[in-house]
């Protein structure tokens, strides 16, 4: 074993191999990082001063069927530039991982072969270990997904949970993924939505949204030189609540009319007496016509 065998068969460059120790038939590997190769994780700095270590033991991927581990001192150390103590940066594991990201990769790829129980097993690792990893590599190739060439995108939101939370989405009209999620609804939900998409430097030509006026005010605001397509669905709901309250209005309208043309004239019947309504001019039909629609009682004392 060497230094540079340990660089080419596990990727970890820039460490000092030390030792080499079997244990219960596995293998562990100590390696440890040289003085002036010590830099502040937090600005880069090399002016520090090594204040102790924490030995960590990550798994590597294994050596046949032998369970390979590294030993690892990280240092911690406090930074003269910006003041804090803290430990180095571990540039080959993700941090409070116990594996490499050789390993990981590893188990990715025996994963597109077999179960993770038989992943898990050839490993020497437990199930949830590589169901983890599994989990972070949807979330880091999915959950952000690259905004840089989307075109054309559809605002909406939907209700969750029986309609007591709602969550605000993106989607890319072209591909049909969902590029963005945010909690709650309304401009506030879509900040970060705005932010990464301003990092991203994309393009966006065209953004379909109801007509509620917080997305009319933010499409405005954050992409003034897209196309505001009000889609078709919300368009055609609008008109028809539209159309209804027309339809409500002029019905109003009419049966007020009717109402009013039937009362002209009987407002006087109500004061004669019943016994003398006229039945050639059907004054008694006609009374009772106006007091169907006005269901009002006249006084009849
Ligand atoms: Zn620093």
């Amino acid at each position: 074993m060497s230094t540079s065998l340990l660089y080419q068969a596990f990727g970890i460059r820039g460490y000092r191999y030390v030792r080499t120790d079997y244990v219960e038939g596995a293998v562990f590997f100590t390696i440890k990082q040289d003085r002036e190769k010590l830099r502040c994780s937090a600005c880069g700095s090399s002016r520090v001063t090594a204040h102790g270590n924490e030995v960590r033991v990550f798994r590597l991927v294994p050596i046949g069927r032998k369970q390979t581990h590294l030993l690892f001192p990280i240092s911690r150390v406090e930074c003269h530039d910006c003041q804090l103590t803290r430990q180095v940066a571990v540039p080959f594991a993700d941090p409070r991982r116990r594996h490499t990201h050789a390993f990981e990769r590893y188990a990715l790829e025996l994963s597109k072969h077999m179960t993770i129980q038989d992943v898990a097993h050839h490993l020497g690792v437990g199930w949830d270990t590589i169901k983890d990893i599994q989990k972070r590599d949807l979330q880091l190739h999915f959950a952000k997904p690259k905004l840089k060439g989307l075109r054309r995108i559809a605002i909406d939101e939907i209700a969750v949970g029986g309609g007591h939370r709602y969550l605000t989405v993106v989607l890319d009209l072209q591909s049909g993924a969902v590029v963005f999620v945010g909690d709650g609804k309304g401009s506030e939900a879509l900040k970060p939505f705005w932010k990464r998409l301003r990092a991203s430097r994309a393009r966006i030509e065209a953004v379909a949204t109801d007509m509620s006026l917080a997305y009319i005010n933010a499409v405005r605001e954050h992409l003034p030189r897209a196309i505001h397509v009000f889609d078709h669905f919300h368009v055609i709901k609008l008109f028809n609540e539209k159309l209804s309250d027309f339809r409500r209005e002029l019905y109003r309208e009419a049966t007020d009319q009717l109402q009013k043309e039937i009362l002209k004239g009987t407002r006087w019947l109500l004061l004669k007496n019943p016994e003398n309504l006229d039945p050639k001019r059907r004054e008694r039909e006609r009374l009772e016509e106006a007091l169907r629609i006005n269901p009002w009682q006249p006084c009849t004392t």
